[in-house]
């Protein structure tokens, strides 16, 4: 196992970083030439995107040194002592690692519901959807704190579970794919994006969840897979695209979203969700149950 272990970390640098890097590109190219909402920040969009990556780069250490190597030293230790849930189950090893995987995607459902209801998880979750606009490179725009406090509870999960080293990576890189593609502004096929979305979460199933409006913020909690969604009753796709406005209602103003107020965001009192004005922004449940254009 030290040997696969030795494999692990080189297999993510060379395969998993290209195959990061080769999506964002794509979903960039495909969200410019397809676009799904307009934006609303006054930068442009080159602007805000590199703004966002820039912002990304203590977040990425963090990935680097401490969520990853971390909970895979806990899996290697895990696989050596036949510690965890999948252990004790006698299936095929893809298997396990594939249950592993839907188990991992399971357990984010619950990390991210988890990071909009505490207190103290919110104050850094609230960075990444200060975003005015969402695009691919909102799902890089997490501050380095919040993927620092994730790495407790990753490694927590990886000895409840008992998740092989190996299929920790894949979750890894398929769940960095997942959430640039529901994150970005890419107009899919409404057609296609219908039935996508009864297995994955798609870009206008994420787009409601980071919605201002406090009852579509708090539906579709998934990564990877809509089903959670569904199992739990949070899924919300009645609203079209262009009545949403993304953000957080209370951090509407450019100028206090720049890099360094950004970083000291969840040091400062947080702001009740509701508009400068006081307003609450509200919008009645539609009568849609589809994904709509
Ligand atoms: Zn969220």
């Amino acid at each position: 196992m030290m040997d696969l272990s030795f494999f692990i970390i080189p297999a993510l640098d060379f395969v998993g970083t290209p195959v990061l890097a080769g999506t964002f590109l794509v979903l960039l190219w495909l969200q410019a030439r397809h676009p799904l909402r307009h934006p609303s920040f006054s930068l442009s969009p080159l602007r805000r995107i590199v703004r966002n990556l820039v912002f990304a780069a203590p977040a990425f250490v963090v990935l680097r040194l401490a969520l990853v190597p971390i909970p895979l030293a806990a899996a290697v230790w895990a696989a050596q002592h036949d510690f965890g849930l999948l252990h004790r189950l006698p299936l095929h090893p893809v298997l396990t690692g594939a249950l592993g995987i839907i188990l991992f995607d399971y357990a984010y459902y619950w990390w991210h519901i988890a990071t909009h209801r505490s207190p103290l998880l919110w104050r850094f979750h609230n960075v990444h959807h200060t975003d005015l606009d969402m695009d691919v490179s909102t799902a890089t725009r997490f501050h380095a704190g919040e993927l620092l406090l994730s790495v407790v509870w990753r490694t927590v999960l990886v000895l409840l579970t008992g998740i092989g080293p190996l299929a920790l990576i894949v979750f890894e890189i398929i769940f960095e794919c997942a959430g640039q593609f529901h994150h970005s502004n890419w107009r899919l096929p409404l057609g296609i994006e219908r039935v996508l979305q009864k297995l994955f979460v798609t870009p206008r199933m994420h787009g409601i969840h980071h919605s201002i409006v406090l009852r579509e913020t708090n539906s579709n909690w998934g990564t990877i897979f809509s089903l959670w969604d569904r199992l739990h009753h949070s899924q919300r796709i009645d609203v079209s695209q262009d009545a949403i406005t993304i953000g957080v209602p209370a951090y509407r103003d450019e100028t206090e979203l720049t890099l360094g107020k950004l970083l000291l965001l969840p040091f400062r009192k947080q702001r009740p969700w509701q508009l400068p004005n006081g307003e609450v922004p509200e919008r009645e449940p539609q009568p849609m149950n589809e994904l709509s254009a």
